[in-house]
């Protein structure tokens, strides 16, 4: 599967639902590289992926272990990094019987990294495995290993924005980074700012009830207004939608506070119907 040119590319995965890479496969785009596949095989040298590489077992851990020998890979992490009981609630592999930790696996695979993207809110800043009581302690990558990372956040973050981040660390253009460490390419505008809505929350038009289209949904608990994302933008499947455009409120899911502004801020809206 690795193709033979390019970065070297690892990409762990932890405390998550896998729906950042199911996001990336779905890479479908008018301009190069145009599907996952053709970043996975033309782009770059994908070392380590639990869930798309070929080899498997201790085979697949030798591989991520020469790149790691080599070092000045990107890493990528998808996931929340469980810290609680000695982080033995998530493994990242398990080598002649010894067990390594996805904490350790974090820590070690990041200090020797060129550059280390978290994708998706739980790698950013804990998400949806985060959410209280946390019983695993659950954090993002940056607050385990204390060093900087670039967050690509999203629950999940659109494929064109995995492949931007990627492709932008490769030609040093990645450019500002908000106070979240994500980039302002990206994260620079509110979905409120960019949604074709927004005439409607200016006059006062609002949705009392789901389905009813073109009304604005602040009433219904539409996160929009704080949530900086590039969703009107990109759009969704390849921009046939995205979840405004659907009659669904904006949860928020690039935010460092999601899920658990959301849930808030979806109750209360309900409360005061
Ligand atoms: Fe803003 Fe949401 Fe209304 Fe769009 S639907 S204008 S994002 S509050």
């Amino acid at each position: 599967m690795a193709a033979t040119t390019g970065p070297t590319v690892l990409w762990l995965q932890g405390a998550g639902c896998t729906g950042c890479s199911v996001s990336f496969l779905n890479r479908i785009s008018p301009s190069a590289p145009a599907t996952a596949a053709d970043v996975l095989m033309q782009t770059v040298n994908l070392a380590y992926h639990p869930t798309l590489m070929g080899a498997s077992g201790e085979l697949a851990v030798a591989q991520a272990r020469r790149a790691y020998d080599a070092g000045g890979y990107i890493l990528c992490v998808e996931g929340g990094v469980p810290t609680a009981f000695g982080g033995n609630t998530c493994l990242a592999w398990t080598v002649q019987g010894k067990a390594t930790t996805f904490q350790q696996a974090v820590m070690d695979y990041s200090a020797r990294a060129a550059q280390v993207i978290s994708i998706g809110t739980c790698a950013s800043f804990g998400g949806v495995a985060a959410a209280p009581p946390n019983p695993t302690g659950v954090k993002g990558v940056s607050a385990v290993t204390l060093k900087k990372t670039l967050n690509i956040s999203g629950c999940p973050p659109h494929p064109d924005w995995i492949v931007w981040a990627i492709a932008s660390l490769l030609t040093n253009s990645v450019g500002p980074l908000d106070c979240f460490n994500r980039p302002v390419a990206l994260y620079g505008k509110t979905v409120h700012e960019a949604c074709w809505r927004i005439g409607n929350f200016r006059a006062g038009k609002f949705a009392t009830a789901y389905g009813q289209d073109n009304l604005c949904l602040s009433k219904l608990g539409c996160h929009g207004p704080q949530t900086q994302s590039a969703c009107p933008a990109t759009g969704w499947n390849n921009m046939a939608n995205w979840c405004v455009d659907a009659n669904a409120t904006c949860l928020g899911c690039t935010s460092p506070a999601f899920p658990f502004s959301a849930i808030r801020r979806s109750t209360n809206a309900h409360e005061s119907d």
